[in-house]
């Protein structure tokens, strides 16, 4: 791993905020303001174990900034979640409801467990704990949290039903990602995917690929790199690879992706059936129109950028491409559309659940669809035109329109 590799997430995420409000020509006032959390709770969980015993685990709660409304963010159930992962996590949510124009600030939460290795009872019991520890900092118009790595919609059910009990009131505005039954939207389980094709077919038009018969190349086939494998091959792609966390799968004409979908466990696992098998790393340099990294972080770095053949990267993952790579992706013509950008499709979803919530009044399926297609194609242009007109990377530009209403409220607000 070279030195860049290493640069932990946050630390990256600094450098361009600080980038993007320089740009913008604020003061290093709202740097300080911005670059961290405004709140960080940590929280210690006694959970009872089927066997009897007592396990204490360690959760996260992180409000980024507050000025613009409410924060929202997801909370991941993850053995490697830490308090710096999760501050990162917390100001990326500020940028992506910025960019898609969302009336929140970010938040994110984590808790230090492994969710593969509990039973069902005792995940239910450390989601209840969890709220119980969080229930001062959070609600409906508060800090709205919802389902992230490792976290579904039953777990955000638990927490809903938690939450509504030390409140004594029905709360669905508390969490979004919920079951249908309980006030969750159409579309959310998909929203992530869906928002990730938006930008393939935005990106597609800008770099003149027909996206009937392009070939796409998807990283990890958790939800959202399994769900949009399917939709782009339902939009006439061919899929010529896949991956998971043991290996890739790799086939020229085409991967049969409803079996893969069929064979594939609750927590994306799939190549293990298989012999034939590439590494991730060979992967990433197939001949192929469009990649997509929605596995894990610090995949395309310098030591790799150079044997990218795509001619667009769409980030579904969190910081899949380091910042010494974008620029050298971006110098080499090809196009990068951010996870800022992304993947705002599950955020975005979660806001109209949430407005469904506080309406009590609940939208058909194509409406959902609809709305999430408009903001993610005027998502698109924003950014996509803030970098043609500052001559800026598509990561910068980004930043510089998910920072600034944020500063602006902060500005407004006479805090800075
Ligand atoms: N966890 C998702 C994300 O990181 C969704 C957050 C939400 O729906 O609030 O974007």
């Amino acid at each position: 791993m070279n030195d860049e590799s290493k640069a932990s997430l946050l630390d990256s995420t600094q450098v361009v905020i600080k980038e993007a409000l320089t740009k913008l020509g604020y003061s290093n006032e709202m740097f300080e303001l911005l670059k961290e959390p405004l709140r960080m709770l940590t929280v210690r969980i006694p959970v009872r174990m089927d066997d009897g015993s007592v396990k204490v685990f360690t959760g996260y709660r992180a409000q980024h900034c507050d000025a613009v409304g409410p924060t929202k963010g997801g909370v991941r159930f993850h053995p490697e979640v830490n308090a710096e992962e999760v501050t990162a996590l917390s100001i990326w949510m500020s940028l992506k409801c910025g960019i898609v124009d969302l009336p929140y600030g970010g938040g994110k939460g984590g808790i230090v467990c492994d969710p593969r290795e509990m039973s069902f009872a005792e995940v239910e019991r450390l989601s209840r704990g969890y709220v119980r520890a969080i229930s001062q900092l959070v609600g409906p118009t508060k800090d709205i949290p919802a389902p992230d790595v490792f976290t579904n919609s039953q777990i955000m059910g638990w927490m809903m039903d938690e939450y509504s009990r030390i409140r004594e009131f029905d709360s669905p505005g508390f969490i979004t990602g919920k079951p249908l039954v309980l006030g969750g939207s159409h579309g959310r389980e998909t929203a992530t995917a869906r928002g990730v094709v938006h930008c393939i077919e935005e990106a597609a038009k800008r770099k003149n690929i027909d996206l009937k018969g392009a070939k796409v190349v998807v990283q990890g086939f958790g939800n959202a790199g399994s769900f949009l494998a399917k939709f782009m091959h339902d939009a006439g792609a061919i899929v010529i690879g896949i991956s998971d966390a043991y290996g890739a799968l790799y086939k020229e004409e085409g991967l049969d992706i409803e079996y893969l979908l069929d064979r594939r466990d609750s927590f994306g696992t799939v190549t293990k059936l298989f012999k034939n098998t590439i590494t991730n790393q060979e992967l990433l340099e197939l001949p192929c129109d469009i990649l997509v990294p929605a596995a894990i972080s610090n995949q395309i770095t310098v030591d790799n950028v150079h044997d990218i053949k795509a001619k667009v990267v769409v980030e579904a993952a969190n910081g899949p491409t380091t910042l010494e790579a974008t620029k050298i992706l971006t110098e080499r013509g090809i196009l990068l559309v951010p996870d800022v950008l992304a993947s705002s499709g599950g955020v975005t979803v979660s806001y109209f659940e949430w407005v469904q919530n506080n309406l009590g009044y609940y939208w058909p399926e194509e409406e959902v669809a609809s709305k999430l297609h408009k903001k993610m194609v005027s998502s698109f242009d924003e950014v996509y035109n803030t970098a043609q007109t500052h001559k800026v990377d598509m990561r910068l530009a980004a930043y510089m329109v998910g920072v600034r209403k944020m500063a602006e409220a902060s500005r407004f607000r006479g805090w800075v």
